[in-house]
């Protein structure tokens, strides 16, 4: 069984052939184009090149936006894909698959939980809270089995859950979403914020000649030297972190969180003061410990995911 795999991305599109244990055989990635007629050929041309003659069962793709994963029509996808809203993703494929072979679509958060559920950390589980940490915060839910849609395809924006009503302006227009608090952004700023103001700390003296050297990979590596500004910084979003964890544990009761993205390859750095924050908050109603896992599906570029979409348990 061989399936088709296609994460479409702001900058690259990227496909792969996964075999039905998950191996992803040959792949390959092309630069996102600029406009329909330009993508449409690129999609294509690149499916064709990977496929090679292969038969092909299923495909599946991972999208930004908000994506009809009934019908795979791209309802919104504002930046530089917007001219893919209004578009049927199983239609663009079509000059290469025909209209036979079953295709699926959905989001790139929930893609990666789909991958989770079929070769990763989320087998055998019906209720995982997904979380990606990286620039912003996506997430995913997984609650009696099914991938959570919501009413108009938006449920799963974990990063967007309100931690501080005051906060900072969010991207989405809200204020002190989870991720103006906890997100690589969110920490760059507060540490490029402490070296502005000269705060006595490593990561002026280290950093402020060179503030894109400060990365929030440094303010951890920083902070793991015994720092105290850059301890603070990371204290501080963590807190905010585990408390979005604890409300998301306290509404849906998962098995499991899967907690990923850049910012988790800071490994024991995180997940140990993450936990104990997510354990006092839900102790008390919960009376057992969420275990916090990393993801364990080794592909990252979403190839791997989108072809797990095609898989029943993912539906
Ligand atoms: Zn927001």
């Amino acid at each position: 069984m061989a399936i088709l795999g296609i994460d479409i991305g702001g900058t690259r599109i990227k496909a792969g052939v996964v075999a039905g244990d998950g191996t992803l055989g040959a792949h390959a990635a092309v630069g996102t184009p600029a406009t329909l007629e330009d993508f449409r050929d690129a999609l294509c041309d690149l499916a064709r090149h990977i496929i090679d003659g292969a038969e092909i069962e299923a495909a599946g793709f991972g999208c930004k936006g908000i994506i009809n994963a009934r019908s795979t029509r791209v309802d919104v996808l504002p930046g530089t894909l917007h001219y893919l809203e209004g578009h049927v993703l199983s239609e663009l494929i079509a000059p290469v698959l025909g209209r036979r072979t079953p295709v699926f679509a959905d989001n790139d958060a929930r893609v990666a939980l789909a991958g989770e559920l079929a070769w990763g950390a989320a087998r055998g589980h019906s209720d995982v809270v997904m979380l990606t940490l990286g620039t912003g915060v996506g997430g995913a839910i997984l609650s009696g089995g099914r991938l959570v849609r919501g009413h108009s395809g938006v449920a799963g924006h974990l990063g967007h859950l309100t931690i501080d009503p005051d906060g900072p302006l969010c991207i989405c227009g809200n204020r002190g979403c989870l991720e103006t608090l906890f997100s690589s952004r969110a920490i760059e700023s507060e540490a490029h914020a402490a070296v502005h103001r000269g705060v006595d700390s490593l990561l002026t003296r280290r950093y402020a000649g060179d503030l894109q050297a400060l990365t929030c990979e440094a303010v951890f590596e920083t902070a793991r030297e015994g720092d105290t500004a850059a301890r603070l910084i990371v204290y501080e979003a963590v807190r905010a972190l585990g408390a979005a964890i604890a409300g998301l544990v306290h509404a849906l009761d998962p098995e499991i969180v899967i907690v990923g993205g850049q910012i988790a390859q800071a490994g024991d750095a995180l997940f140990e003061p993450l936990t104990s924050e997510v354990q006092w908050r839900t102790h008390g109603l919960l009376r057992r410990t969420v275990p916090l896992v990393p993801p364990q599906v080794a592909d990252t570029s979403g190839v791997v995911g989108a072809a797990a979409l095609t898989l029943a348990g993912a539906s």
